[in-house]
């Protein structure tokens, strides 16, 4: 398997993301407090969804470490697992990545404490310097340091994976303004990660296909390294851009996120067009965030050109009893077909 800047050379690559909400929704993983604890009380779902993303075509195993840091159990009172479960999510996702001849990914996220300034910053070096740790020593070929609303943040996440030798992919939260919180251009924030060492820049989740997209070409501007793309597969709109921000009409305009997404959620089809019109921008590193499923995934990968194992059972409609087309479908249920 060639690494990950060697893999980019060569072709896009589709990386699955979501596993918090994914996890969720199956029922193995509380909304709120969002930790993973499902690769300690549950590995065999953590495994199997891992293999059913690299089915639908991701070429990347990210270790479900996802809020899986020490500020987050902090909160929970749970700090006594955080070392088995960081150790073990790495140790599931390597097996998968191994077994199918992905990369696997380590992972570093937003610890919802850091503020500008030296008390934050010493606050949360320890907390991405222990995760990169463990990381390296279970093999990771890289790391993806995700889901930051503050650029200064994220440069320590880089940091702290530059500090242990390891290529970092770095994506920026953008929110309801179209900011981060520290700096106005999300362009700006990727260009000085690329500038700080990081392999691939870019964003992940809260912004939707059509929110996301028009933040891209400014970025791809602004670097020469590759770009990452990951949305949320959610129907954000210029007035409700965050998958925060939804409001749902069907229950009198109540906040949608986190848990009544699912009116919102796109279609296979539109998260494949946004793969296509991402690449077409120059955007080589595509996935999809919280709520990707497999279906989402194996889209996204089809549509920068690649046939992952799942493309065995994409759609042929022809083959509908009703409305089909090929050899053999009876012809007067071909007829009522506008009747259904
Ligand atoms: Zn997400």
């Amino acid at each position: 398997m060639p690494d990950l800047l060697e893999l980019l050379g060569q072709r896009p690559v589709v990386c699955a993301e979501g596993y918090l909400f994914e996890c969720e929704r199956r029922g193995y993983l509380q909304a709120g407090a969002f930790v993973p604890e499902v690769v300690l009380d549950h590995p065999e779902v953590v495994e199997g969804l891992h293999r059913e993303f690299v089915h639908a075509g991701s070429d990347v195993v990210e270790a479900f470490t996802y809020y899986g840091h020490r500020e987050k159990l902090r909160v929970l009172g749970k700090e006594d697992v955080l070392e088995p479960l960081n150790r073990q999510a790495l140790s599931i996702a390597g097996r998968v990545a191994r077994e199918t001849g992905t990369l696997l990914a380590g992972n570093l996220c937003n610890t919802n404490v850091y503020e500008p300034g030296p008390d934050g910053e010493r606050r949360v070096r320890p907390v991405f310097e222990e995760q990169v740790a463990w990381a390296a020593e279970a093999g990771a070929d890289f790391i993806i340091a995700e889901t930051f609303g503050w650029a200064g943040e994220a440069l320590l996440a880089l940091e702290a994976i530059r500090a242990a030798g390891l290529p970092a992919v770095i994506t920026f939260a953008v929110h309801r303004d179209g900011t981060l919180r520290d700096v106005t251009n999300p362009a700006d924030a990727c260009r000085q990660a690329e500038q700080a060492g990081a392999s691939v820049v870019g964003l992940n989740c809260i912004r939707g296909p059509q929110t996301m997209l028009p933040l891209l070409a400014p970025i791809r501007e602004a670097v020469s390294c590759p770009v990452a793309a990951l949305p949320v597969p959610y129907r954000t709109t210029d007035e409700q851009p965050s998958f925060q921000s939804l409001r749902d009409p069907g229950r009198g305009g109540a906040q949608a996120f986190p848990t009544a997404l699912d009116p919102f959620t796109c279609t296979r089809e539109e998260l494949g067009e946004f793969a296509a019109a991402a690449l077409a921008l120059g955007v080589e590193y595509l996935g999809v965030c919280c709520g990707a499923g497999p279906h989402h995934i194996r889209a996204v990968a089809e549509a920068v050109g690649r046939v992952p194992a799942a493309s065995r059972y994409s759609p042929d409609m022809s083959k509908h009893s009703f409305l089909g087309s090929a050899p053999g479908i009876t012809q007067s249920y071909r007829e009522y077909a506008p009747n259904l």
